[in-house]
């Protein structure tokens, strides 16, 4: 009882502008009915039958998400509900072990992740610390597991505000992939847990925030930074694929940075688990839209993997130029990238140039795949052993 007393404490002192997050009763609440961790994925109090979707844009980067635009998406409103979830039962039968997203279990290895699962997580197993920042949905603190001292970061989502928002089935999504990932430049997922209201993710901490600040205080990152940085990318993007999970909203706002300078791929709610690789469904923010997501009035506009390679692209490019290559009304920025009118400006190498217009390719099938990125030029000349993450 202390122990929930001083935890109401450390939530009072916390100070986020918009609070409507009436923590006292959900303390409360807490006590009555505490939290579990589900696996298989059960958010009571939310609805499933949203067909609707809403992008998260940045604040920064103020731009409509695809599907306000008079595209085919308004023609197919319903493709996302047809999205079917790799529930854990869904994934347990499928037959090739190969074809899982899951590991058998991916946390246990981890030296310092908290302990063995199965754990029935709860709020008051967790001392909250600051607040580390705030999203569309999301508020997230520091917080460090009481038993084994593991600092963590913990988003705290309001079931209420994700039906309003209608993004109960992203937020299911994001759980479902997420937890099921291990890879050092991909944000772990730890567990989830939840009360009446709300909806905690127990997420890695990324000690050095976002990296699209850390571009903008740097306006472009100097050759070797951003070779590094998408030699990550690219060893984070070919785990992924290699369980066929596409992330399809690839931009800095969606990656994170690590103590050690390492980035971390977050934000999994427009990535989609797709066993045969082809998915038609709208989603993304424009500027790193490939052109097969923007193709107007096809019915038939499927879309793979590849569509990651594109997005690779277009960071590359704004990770060496400091803004996005198609940037541009919005409009005209659909227009160019559907010609992909680009210039990359002379102060990039030729290496570097090679590598963007490589990836910035109309015909997804003639784009660099990630094994040939990962031994480009570019990458080699600046990246001693290519990426962080494993091989
Ligand atoms: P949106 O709601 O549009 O997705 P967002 O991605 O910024 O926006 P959140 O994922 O809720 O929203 O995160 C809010 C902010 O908190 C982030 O921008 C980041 O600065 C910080 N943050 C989130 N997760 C972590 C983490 N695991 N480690 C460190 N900081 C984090
Ligand atoms: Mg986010």
């Amino acid at each position: 009882m202390a122990d929930m007393q001083n935890l109401e404490q450390r939530f009072e002192s916390i100070s986020v502008q918009d609070e409507n997050l009436d923590i006292n009763a959900a303390v409360t609440a807490q006590h009555k009915q505490k939290g579990s961790l589900s696996h298989a994925i059960s958010l009571t109090n939310l609805s499933t039958t949203t067909t609707t979707t809403t992008t998260a844009t940045s604040q920064n980067r103020l731009k409509l998400p695809l599907q306000k635009i008079p595209t085919n998406a308004q023609a197919k409103p319903s493709t996302l509900t047809k999205i079917t979830l790799p529930s854990q039962a869904a994934q347990q039968q499928r037959s090739s072990a190969e074809s899982r997203i899951s590991d058998p279990d991916p946390i246990a290895h981890l030296p310092s992740a908290p302990t063995a699962k199965p754990k029935n997580w709860h709020l008051g197993m967790f001392e909250i610390g600051k607040p580390l920042g705030k999203g569309k949905f999301g508020r997230v603190y520091l917080a460090r597991e009481r038993a084994t001292g593991f600092v963590c970061a913990l988003k705290v989502l309001h079931k209420s505000e994700l039906q309003q928002g209608k993004v109960e089935k992203q937020v299911r999504r994001e759980i479902e992939i997420q937890s099921n990932l291990a890879h050092p430049n991909i944000l772990r997922l730890y567990g989830h847990f939840h009360d009446t209201k709300r909806i905690f993710l127990i997420l890695e901490f990324a000690g050095k925030g976002e990296l699209y600040k850390h571009l903008r205080k740097a306006q472009r990152f100097p050759e070797p930074v951003a070779a590094q940085y998408v030699a990550q990318m690219a060893s984070a993007l070919k785990y992924l694929h290699k369980k066929h999970v596409i992330h399809r909203d690839i931009k800095p706002e969606n990656i994170l940075v690590g103590l050690h300078g390492e980035i971390k791929i977050s934000d999994f709610g427009w990535s989609v688990h797709a066993p045969n690789n082809r998915r038609n469904t709208m989603c993304g923010t424009l500027d790193y839209l490939p052109p097969e997501m923007i193709k107007p009035g096809r019915e038939d506009n499927f879309y793979s993997e590849k569509v990651d390679l594109w997005s690779l692209g277009v960071l590359t490019y704004e990770f060496l130029v400091g803004e996005a290559p198609f940037e541009d009304s919005m409009v005209m920025t659909q227009r160019r990238i559907a010609r992909c009118e680009m210039t990359v400006p002379p102060f990039v190498s030729a290496e570097g140039r090679d590598l963007i217009k490589r990836l910035l390719v109309l015909d997804p099938e003639k784009r660099l795949s990630l094994e040939e990125v990962e031994v480009h030029p570019w990458i080699l000349r600046h990246c001693a052993k290519g990426g962080e993450g494993k091989k």
